[in-house]
């Protein structure tokens, strides 16, 4: 079974949302492997999406997620990765099917109430920067 990594942001934490959020993930297939609430450092936030470094966005998305405590979790199930990002809904909530999580939940392209791994190897690499071995069963 595949695994992958995905964060409840501030906008949904601070909502109250977790656990309608978790609900759809579990009705969706995916199984939750681990999961801890955590209150990200602005440089944290920055070296998990140091990808993004580049983009016009980075500082506000930086500030975002380390504006509240956020939920990282590890997600499994078959093909775990497309499948959470089919569930997440697009990036821009506007652009999102119905039932999806960012449609149902989103506040704006940045405020967007979830993260999803966006193929094996960057799975693999979030995973490992937020949960240690022992923390994965
Ligand atoms: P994520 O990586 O968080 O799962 P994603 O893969 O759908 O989301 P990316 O293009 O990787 O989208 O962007 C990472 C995050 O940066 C987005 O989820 C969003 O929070 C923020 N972001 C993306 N585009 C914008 C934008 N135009 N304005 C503000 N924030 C943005
Ligand atoms: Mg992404």
């Amino acid at each position: 079974l595949e695994r992958t990594f995905s964060i409840i942001k501030p906008d949904a934490t601070k909502r109250n949302l977790t656990g309608a959020i978790n609900a759809k993930f579990e009705a969706a297939g995916l199984r939750i492997v681990a999961q801890k609430r955590i209150h990200l450092t602005k440089a944290q936030a920055g070296a998990f999406y140091a990808v993004h470094a580049e983009r016009p966005f980075y500082d506000e998305l930086c500030e975002f997620m380390a504006s509240a405590p956020i939920v990282a979790q590890v997600l499994e199930g078959e093909g775990a990765i497309a499948k959470n990002r089919e569930v997440m809904g697009a990036t821009n909530p506007a652009d999102a099917d119905a039932g999806t999580i960012r449609a149902e939940f989103a506040q704006s392209v940045g405020e967007n109430s979830v993260h999803g791994s966006d193929a094996p190897e960057t799975a693999a690499e979030e995973i490992a920067y937020f949960f240690s071995g022992l923390e994965l069963v």
